[in-house]
């Protein structure tokens, strides 16, 4: 029987590789749906350590097989996104982006590393489990359809189907050393709202001989804040944020039209469904009876994100073996999304999260920030917990 003790002797052991990954990633950051030579150097590592491995799956997403003895008992899968953010970094890191207006400011150079070191430590012990290991290594985190779906589409759930699923993400609110779960929902969807309010533009003196785009659009923001404070239970969180209003007007010019842009997240799917209804026949009704007319798309983001309580309690009890229970935290929702969701509805799933903050060193940037960073020695445990989880899963 494997014990947290031989794990973490390897993960020890392979930390200074899995840094050298990290650093390596995180100074060739490549955009969404653009990682080339990401994939070719996880492929070429995963060659290299004996696992076999196939790529161009959407894209530029990478699988590896790892076969313990008996392979076809079961099957575990870990996922790892590779792609970077449009954002230009900022500090003096000896392993700072060199590629000017790309970063990795989500840690997703953290995760391809950890799951390169997991891949590492099971491929090692091969000969002491049953079962089967499917690494995937996806694009397209942060860029709508997303990677996920993509690879599901195409097939990265079957031959073989994984009986469950694991991912895991840097979290700069948790110290480095801790690591957090939450069974059941998690994370919210998301739909992007594009808006046209269209009136009739004139002179600002001579309102009465125009439609007032500008007014109608005033209204319409307010009433649409209705459906999160008079429509959705109040059991189930709910977000409605416009983050742009272009009236391309004057001083004393009414415009033609009003552009509105937002973002609505939620944690139900039932209500997700019904509050795209309300919306859509409230903001043409009000429109239309201020004498507008009204273009309204809500284009469908991810999915809510849905932790299996069953793996995901015993996920958690498993993380207190390997690292204590002073270092398991249990988390809050989160109104983020994640394309790690598609593979929740698909097969049982837990998505957890890897503390990265060191406040000594002053590594508390928040993610999606020019000046983010992790504690490096989190990587230790983001690929011996990794490993650890899936060992127990395939001996149970
Ligand atoms: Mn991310």
């Amino acid at each position: 029987m494997i014990r947290p003790e031989h794990i973490q002797e390897l993960a020890a052991t392979i930390q200074l590789d899995v840094v050298a990954h990290r650093r390596h990633l995180h100074m060739h950051p490549e955009l969404s749906f653009h990682e080339y030579k990401t994939a070719a150097y996880v492929s070429e590592f995963l060659k290299k350590t004996g696992i076999s491995c196939s790529g161009g799956i959407a894209g530029t997403g990478v699988v590896g097989i790892i076969e313990g003895t008996n392979p076809g008992k079961k099957v575990v899968a870990l996922r790892a996104d590779m792609d970077a953010l449009p954002i230009h970094e900022l500090g003096s890191a000896p392993y700072k982006s060199q590629n000017p207006g790309v970063m990795h400011a989500c840690g997703h150079d953290a995760h391809t590393a950890s799951l390169l070191g997991a891949a590492t430590i099971l491929n090692r012990l091969r000969d002491q489990f049953e079962g089967t290991v499917k690494l995937i290594f996806q694009p397209a985190e942060e860029k709508l359809p997303g990677g996920a779906s993509m690879m599901i589409q195409e097939g990265v759930l079957k031959n073989p189907t994984p009986d469950c699923i694991f991912g895991q993400h840097v979290m700069p609110h948790i110290p480095a050393g801790k690591v957090g779960f939450r069974s059941g929902t998690y994370m919210a969807s998301t739909d992007e709202l594009y808006l046209k309010v269209i009136g009739k533009g004139g002179h600002g003196a001579m309102p009465h001989m125009n439609i007032d785009p500008v007014l109608i659009s005033s209204h319409l923001i307010i009433a649409l804040q209705q459906v999160v404070s008079r429509n959705a239970n109040p059991t189930v969180p709910s977000v409605l944020s416009f983050g742009k209003v272009i009236a391309d007007g004057a001083t004393n010019v009414i415009p033609d039209y009003v552009l509105i842009e937002g973002t609505f997240r939620t944690l139900s799917e039932s209500w997700r469904s019904s509050a795209h209804d309300r919306m859509t026949t409230l903001a043409h009704q009000l429109v239309e009876s201020m004498g507008g007319r009204l273009e309204f798309e809500i284009r469908k983001g991810y999915p809510v994100l849905v932790n299996d309580s069953e793996l995901t309690g015993k996920a958690r009890t498993r993380a207190v073996e390997y690292l204590g229970p002073e270092n398991v935290t249990d988390l809050d929702i989160w109104m983020a999304a994640e394309d790690f969701a598609y593979y929740t509805h698909e097969t049982k799933a837990c998505f957890y999260r890897l503390g990265t903050r060191n406040e000594s060193k002053g590594i508390t940037s928040s993610v999606h920030t020019p000046t983010f960073d992790i504690e490096e020695d989190a990587l230790q445990i983001g690929c011996g917990l990794m490993a650890w989880l899936t060992i127990c899963e395939l001996t149970e």
